[in-house]
C-alpha cells in the first residue's frame, strides 16, 4: 500500500514540473499538504476501526454469553461460538433460522410470541426461558433481547445458561426446609404444612392429628457409641417413621431426637392412637448399628385439631405437653392431650386388643331367643344373639362390642362364626325332633358389603346341612339403603339360595316403602322402641298399627321384638301381629336351656 510519503513525493515531483510562480506553487503545496493530512487521519481512523472490530470479534468469541444478531423478524444473521454451544446447534445451521426454531421445548412458540409482543411494545425483553436442545437436554437460560434502532431495526439476542444457578437455588431452598441428617422436613417446613393443613381441615370439616415423638434414652447411645452411631440411629428412626404414615402425612425432625408426625384427614381420634402404637411397635424392633444391637423406645404426645386447639402454636404446645406426660408415665407409650379422650381411646384400644384375641381364644358364644307365633303360642324360631365371655369380666352384650368390631372389621370373622354356629345348632335341634325350627342371624353392614357374603352363606349351609328355608338373615334399613341397587342384587342372590330375609329394627330408619317393595323381604321386625310404649302411647300404637297393616298389604310376615308385658301382647294380638319375641316369653338362652324349653313344649298363653 502506498504511504503518505510516497504520495507527497509524487505530488511534489508533479508540482515541480508545473511552471508556476512562487506564490501559486506555495498555495498549491498547502492545499496538497492539508489533503494529505486528511488522508493520514482517515487512514489512522480506519486502522483503529479495524483494530476495534478485531477486538470486538475476540471479545464476542471469548465471552461465555451466547450472542446473536438477527433481522427484525428474528432470523439470525450472525452469532458467536457460545451461542452455538449453549443452544446445541452448529454455526452454519443457525444462520437464517429464527431463534424459536432452535428451541425444541413444547412451550417455545408461546414464549417467543410473548417476546415479540414486548419488543413491539418497548423494544426490549428479558427473562427466563426453558430451552431444549436437539439432543433432548433441557435447561434454564436467561435471555435478553433488544431492538437496535427503530421498528424494523435488527435484534440483538444475548443468552446465558443459568441451570447451575437454578440448581444451587433449589439446593439452598431444599436445605432451608429439610433436616440435613435425615432428609426429613424440618421445623420450618412442618409449620408451613401445619398451617396449610389447618386451613384445609377447617374448610373441609376434617380432623388432624399431631404426634410429638421423643426417643427414650437417646443420650445413652450418643454417649456410649459416639455421635456417628447416634446419627445412624436417627436416620434409621426417620426411615421407620416414614414407613408408618401415608404419603399425604408429614414426618418431620425438629432436631435432636425429636420428631413430629402430622396426620391428615383422620376420622376418629383412635386412628392417631393406632398410628402411635404402630410407631412404638416398629421402634421396638432391634436397631443394628456398627455390630451393636440396640433396643429403642419412644414417648409420643398426641393432640387433635380441632378438638384440642385450632392454631399451629397451640397444637405444637399441646403435643409437646402430652409427650412429657407419656414420659412421666414410664416412657415407651403414648398419651393424648385431653385426659378424657385419652381414657376413652385407651379403653377402646384395650378392648380392641382383647377382641382380637377373643376370636383366637374362642371366647364367643351364641344365645338363642325364641320367637313365638301368636295364633297357637308355639315357638317357631329363634334369634341367634352373640355374647362375649370375657375371662374374669363375665358376659359382655353385643351392644358393647359389635360397634367396635364393625369399625375394625373384626365383625366379619365374628359374624361368620355366629352363622356357622347357629346353622350347626339348629340342624342339631332339627335332628332331635324340632324340624322346621327357624333360626335368625343378624348381618352387620360390614358383612353385608363383603363380596363373598353369598357364597359364604351357601357354603355354611352346605357344610352344616341346614335346610336353607330354615335360615333367616336379619338386615337393617341403613345397611341396604346406602347403595340400594347393589343391595337388591345381594338380597336377591340370598333369596335365590332359599334363605328368608327379615328387615330388623323396622321403623327406626328410613321406612321407605318404595324400596321396601323392591327388596325381596319375607319379614318385617317392628323395632323395640315402638313396641315398648305401644299400650300407653297413642303415637307408638298407631305406628305399630300402621306397620302391621302395611306388612299385610305387602304380604310380609310381621314380628314385634322386645315384648315384655301382657299389655303389649294383647295390643299385638288384637292387631293380628304374626309373631312376637321378648322377655315376656323368654330371654335369650344358652343352647341347652333353649333345647329344654323346646322339649317342654311350652307355649305362650
Ligand atoms: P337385635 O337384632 O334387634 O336383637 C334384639 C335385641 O333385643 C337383643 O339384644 C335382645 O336381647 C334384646 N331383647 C329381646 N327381647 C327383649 C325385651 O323384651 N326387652 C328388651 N329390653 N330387650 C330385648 P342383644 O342380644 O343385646 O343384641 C343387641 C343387638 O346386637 C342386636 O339387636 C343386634 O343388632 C346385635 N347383634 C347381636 N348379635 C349379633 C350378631 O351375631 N351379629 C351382628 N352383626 N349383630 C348382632
Ligand atoms: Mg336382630
Ligand atoms: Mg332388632
Amino acid at each position: 500500500m502506498e504511504t503518505i510519503h510516497n504520495w507527497r513525493d509524487k505530488l511534489n515531483a508533479s508540482l515541480e514540473r508545473l511552471e508556476l510562480d512562487q506564490d501559486r506553487r506555495h498555495e498549491l503545496r498547502q492545499v496538497m499538504e492539508s489533503g494529505l493530512e486528511v488522508m493520514e487521519r482517515l487512514r489512522q481512523e480506519l486502522e483503529q476501526c479495524r483494530q476495534h472490530s478485531r477486538l470486538l470479534e475476540q471479545v464476542l468469541e471469548s465471552t461465555s454469553e451466547g450472542i446473536a444478531v438477527s433481522d427484525a423478524k428474528g432470523d439470525i444473521e450472525m452469532c458467536n461460538a457460545a451461542f452455538c454451544s449453549i443452544t446445541g446447534h452448529e454455526a452454519d445451521t443457525v444462520r437464517g433460522q429464527a431463534l424459536k426454531g432452535l428451541n425444541n421445548h413444547h412451550d417455545a412458540d408461546s414464549v417467543y410470541q410473548r417476546i415479540f409482543k414486548a419488543l413491539d411494545d418497548t423494544g426490549i425483553w428479558g427473562g427466563e426461558v426453558v430451552h431444549k436442545r436437539p439432543d433432548g437436554h433441557e435447561f434454564h437460560q436467561w435471555l435478553s433481547v433488544a431492538r437496535m434502532g427503530g421498528g424494523d431495526g435488527r435484534l440483538v439476542w444475548a443468552l446465558r445458561d443459568i441451570s447451575a444457578i437454578k440448581n444451587s437455588e433449589e439446593k439452598i431452598t431444599y436445605l432451608a426446609y429439610h433436616d440435613a441428617l435425615t432428609g426429613l422436613p424440618n421445623r420450618r417446613l412442618l409449620s408451613d404444612r401445619l398451617e396449610v393443613a389447618i386451613a384445609t381441615a377447617s374448610r373441609k370439616n376434617q380432623r388432624l392429628a399431631l404426634l410429638f415423638l421423643d426417643l427414650d434414652n437417646f443420650k445413652h447411645v450418643n454417649d456410649g457409641l459416639g455421635h456417628a452411631a447416634g446419627d445412624d440411629l436417627l436416620r434409621e428412626t426417620a426411615r421407620r417413621l416414614e414407613g408408618r404414615v401415608r404419603d399425604e402425612d408429614t414426618v418431620a425432625r425438629l432436631g435432636g431426637d425429636e420428631f413430629v408426625m402430622l396426620l391428615l384427614g383422620i376420622q376418629e381420634p383412635e386412628y392417631a392412637a393406632v398410628v402411635a402404637q404402630r410407631v412404638l411397635d416398629c421402634l421396638a424392633k432391634p436397631f443394628v448399628l456398627r455390630d451393636h444391637e440396640l433396643f429403642l423406645s419412644a414417648s409420643i404426645g398426641i393432640t387433635l385439631f380441632p378438638d384440642d386447639g385450632r392454631d399451629a402454636e397451640t397444637l405444637m404446645a399441646n403435643a409437646d405437653m402430652a409427650m412429657y406426660r407419656a414420659k412421666g408415665a414410664g416412657r415407651n407409650n403414648y398419651k393424648l392431650f385431653t385426659p378424657e379422650l385419652n381414657d376413652k381411646v385407651q379403653r377402646r384400644m384395650a378392648l380392641e386388643g382383647a377382641l382380637r384375641s377373643a376370636i383366637d381364644n374362642q371366647e364367643f358364644l351364641v344365645h338363642y331367643q325364641p320367637k313365638v307365633e301368636l295364633d297357637q303360642g308355639r315357638v317357631v324360631g329363634v334369634e341367634a344373639l352373640v355374647r362375649w365371655q370375657r375371662p374374669e369380666l363375665g358376659l359382655i352384650s353385643p351392644g358393647e362390642f359389635i360397634p367396635l368390631a364393625e369399625d375394625t372389621g373384626q365383625i366379619v370373622p365374628i359374624g361368620q362364626w355366629v352363622l356357622e354356629q347357629a346353622c350347626r345348632q339348629t340342624k342339631a335341634w332339627h335332628d332331635r325332633g324340632n324340624d322346621g325350627l327357624a333360626v335368625s342371624v343378624n348381618l352387620s353392614p360390614r358383612q353385608f358389603q363383603q363380596k363373598d357374603l353369598v357364597p359364604m352363606v351357601a357354603e355354611t349351609l352346605g357344610r352344616t346341612g341346614l335346610d336353607p328355608t330354615c335360615l333367616e338373615l336379619e338386615v337393617t334399613e341403613s345397611m341396604v339403603m346406602d347403595s340400594v341397587d347393589e343391595a337388591i342384587v345381594t338380597l336377591e342372590e340370598l333369596h335365590r339360595l332359599g334363605v328368608q330375609l327379615s328387615m330388623d329394627d323396622f321403623g327406626k330408619g328410613y321406612s321407605n316403602l318404595y324400596y321396601l317393595k323392591r327388596f325381596p323381604m319375607n319379614t318385617l321386625k317392628i323395632d323395640r322402641s315402638f313396641v315398648q310404649d305401644v299400650a300407653v302411647d297413642s303415637d307408638d300404637a298407631s305406628i305399630v298399627d300402621t306397620i302391621i297393616n302395611m306388612s299385610r298389604g305387602l304380604r310380609l310376615k310381621v314380628i314385634a321384638e322386645g315384648v315384655e308385658n301382657r299389655e303389649q301382647l294383647s295390643f299385638l294380638r288384637e292387631r293380628r301381629c304374626d309373631q312376637i319375641q321378648g322377655f315376656l316369653f323368654s330371654r335369650p338362652l344358652p343352647d341347652d336351656e333353649l333345647f329344654n324349653l323346646l322339649a317342654s313344649g311350652l307355649r305362650l298363653q
